[in-house]
């Protein structure tokens, strides 16, 4: 199932496909479905008494917007959480119909000296699509369609690479915590994440929950030459609990439960970088009177870019560290 979630194309605003893919997966399972006008996807699992926990799993990825065709039949564009050294002459697919394109940069027979060590702003690039004019380029393409990679999901042993593990390894870890798990909860899959935590703010007022917990990917920080940042989280060490990154301060209670429940169990956890990135849990910790939220993630390599790594050991253990998570949360009556 990994790979076909994670090979959907499904950039930030276009999330139907991914939506409908989800909704096949869980609707049988699910006691209440919820699909709000803004796009998000919310499930109710069993009966939820006492308190009243969210998840929230983001279902966009990063990509690309078509903003203008050129004369000449070449794509401009606007990337959403992208930098452009990672996307240069990389395979795209645009829009629903999926029309193939490459992003297209000069050669360095054509650059000047002082252009090779510059990295091109994307007003510099374009997207071909091998159209030789406007006029062919508009036939299949409209403004305001969204590109993604063109990336094949494989594995090589524990390792798994592909395109938008983040946040499809979240929406994984959820679809299976709803379909092999019976703890009571609302588990939400939410759009437009990349775009400023938009979705998660939508479902956080409608379900008003106590304790509110964003499901996500984060980035492996293995790399060494980075001098002031320290070498963590890594992949394969376990899922990534958030002390605080830009968007929240993680609720200290919450994190010692999940610490507590960890060591107990003997599963592998790590911290991610204290004050980087931002979850869902951003926004759905300031909902109405505020509530306690925290974060956990997966840890994959090269984030935000067409392909990433990650490790299903790492995976499995955020499920089991959520499900008994969670079973102790319920279990303690200071959340209610
Ligand atoms: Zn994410």
């Amino acid at each position: 199932m990994l790979k076909e979630l994670t090979e959907i194309n499904g950039v930030s605003g276009d999330e139907d496909r991914i939506r409908n893919f989800i909704k096949e997966k869980i609707h049988k399972y699910a006691d209440e479905i919820i699909e709000d006008d803004y796009g998000n996807l919310v499930v109710r699992k069993g009966k939820v008494k006492k308190t009243k926990i969210l998840l929230a799993a983001h279902m966009d990825e990063v990509g690309m917007m078509i903003t203008g065709i050129e004369k000449n039949g070449l794509l401009k564009f606007k990337t959403i959480g992208l930098r452009t050294q990672s996307i240069l002459a990389k395979r795209v697919l645009i829009g629903e119909k999926k029309i193939p394109g490459i992003i297209g940069h000069k050669p360095v027979h054509l650059l000047h000296s002082q252009e090779k060590s510059k990295v091109p702003e994307v007003r510099e690039l374009f997207i071909d699509i091998g159209a030789s004019s406007k006029e062919e380029a508009e036939k299949i393409i409209q403004i305001g369609d969204m590109a993604t990679f063109d990336t094949k999901f494989t594995r090589n042993g524990d390792l798994l690479f592909g395109k938008a593990f983040d946040n499809r390894l979240g929406c994984f870890i959820l679809i299976e915590l709803i379909s092999k798990t019976d703890i009571p909860a609302y588990y939400a899959f939410t759009v437009q994440e990349e775009l400023g935590l938009r979705g998660a703010r939508v479902v956080s007022f409608r379900i008003n929950p106590d304790v509110a917990i964003a499901v996500d990917t984060t980035a492996s920080g293995e790399f060494p030459e980075k001098k002031d940042l320290p070498m963590y989280p890594a992949i394969g060490k376990g899922p990534a609990l958030t002390i605080a990154d830009a968007s929240i301060l993680c609720d200290r209670n919450l994190l010692e439960l999940f610490e507590r429940t960890a060591q107990k169990y003997r599963i592998p956890y790590q911290h991610k970088q204290p004050m980087v990135g931002g979850t869902d849990a951003g926004v759905m910790h300031l909902t109405r009177d505020g509530v306690p939220a925290m974060v956990i993630s997966t840890p994959a390599r090269y984030i935000h870019s067409p392909i990433s790594i990650a490790s299903i050991h790492d995976i499995k253990n955020s499920i089991k560290l959520l499900s008994l998570g969670l079973e102790q949360i319920l279990k303690e009556s200071k959340w209610n």
